[in-house]
């Protein structure tokens, strides 16, 4: 992975230190090791990850999360994670979103940035994550397929799954109702 530091500030308020990360060469090549894991491609690319995928770790907090340039969005992508942030995280991470991709996936950022509109705040907070709808607990559990810790829709690790949510073996795979862990499966 590449990276770089880029402090952020407004005004003379607030001081950000966040790390943006991208993956290289090496780390895109890498194929999975795991007997039974091999899908005859990298290991990156079996777990969908696109090539417009950043990390953006808050230096402060020590948390961060990843963020598709792709899809845009980045409010919205911010609230699937449950991540403690510093007050300029998002007001950050909204303003990477508006810098030219191409020039964040080369890493060419500035080692400051000033966004003075980004509204002060004493202390940082934890993000309150994905929101479960009523309809979504009332149609029953959505059930995953987890193999090594991961499922195969690509929802990350059970401990930060959302309420309402529950995981099966491979071998029990029949019992799945995730729509994407069902299509994902291996053919056998
Ligand atoms: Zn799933």
């Amino acid at each position: 992975m590449r990276t770089h530091i880029i402090e952020a500030t407004n005004g003379e308020l607030n001081w950000g230190k966040f790390m943006v990360g991208v993956m290289d060469t090496q780390d895109w090549r890498r194929m999975p090791m795991t007997p039974g894991c091999d899908q005859g491609m990298p290991l990156l690319q079996a777990r969908r990850w696109d090539v417009t995928d950043i990390w953006v770790m808050d230096l402060e907090t020590r948390e961060g999360a990843v963020f598709r340039l792709a899809n845009g969005d980045p409010s919205g992508a911010l609230n699937k994670h449950q991540i403690w942030v510093c007050p300029l995280f998002e007001p950050f991470v909204n303003w990477l979103f508006t810098q030219p991709h191409e020039q964040i996936l080369m890493l060419a950022l500035p080692d400051w940035v000033d966004l003075p509109d980004a509204v002060f705040a004493f202390k940082g907070h934890r993000r309150p994550g994905p929101m479960v709808t009523m309809a979504a607990i009332d149609s029953g559990p959505v059930v995953h397929i987890l193999y090594h810790g991961v499922t195969h829709c690509g929802m990350v690790a059970p401990s930060s799954w959302p309420t309402g949510h529950q995981w099966v073996a491979r071998d029990d795979g029949h019992k799945a109702t995730c729509k994407g862990c069902i299509e994902a499966q291996p053919r056998a």
